[in-house]
């Protein structure tokens, strides 16, 4: 998150009981994604290696969960708080650079 970028916080406190919870379908507000940490779910881990990587931004295009970092136009990591492990990087990435891989968190 940049520098003055809004701090989205979730509407909906942990632990909620179905009565607290928004009817379905509903969105209470924009931007409630940012307060879902979708990386509490990941068993799986992906390992960037930025000597390999030739920033053409394929795992960018594909992570479902806007989890690669970019500036300037080039990679520059990855976000684990919203990476939840599904590996479509990894599998984006061009089999020659194989710059991302994935490693079990319990290993
Ligand atoms: S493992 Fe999935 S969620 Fe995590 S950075 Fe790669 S594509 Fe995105
Ligand atoms: S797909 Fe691979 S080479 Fe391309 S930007 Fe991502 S990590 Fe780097």
């Amino acid at each position: 998150m940049s520098a003055g970028e809004k701090v989205i916080t979730n509407p909906v406190k942990a632990n909620a009981g179905w009565k607290e919870l928004p009817i379905g379908g509903i969105i209470p507000q924009g931007g409630t994604a940012r307060g879902f940490f979708t990386g509490g779910w990941r068993s799986l881990t992906p390992v960037w290696d930025a000597e390999k990587c030739i920033s053409c931004l394929q795992c960018w295009i594909f992570c479902p969960d806007m989890a690669i970092q970019v500036e300037g136009g080039k990679m520059v990591g990855i976000d684990l708080d919203y990476c939840k492990g599904c590996g479509i990087c990894a599998a984006a990435c061009p089999p020659r650079t194989a710059a991302i891989k994935m490693v079990n968190e319990g290993a």
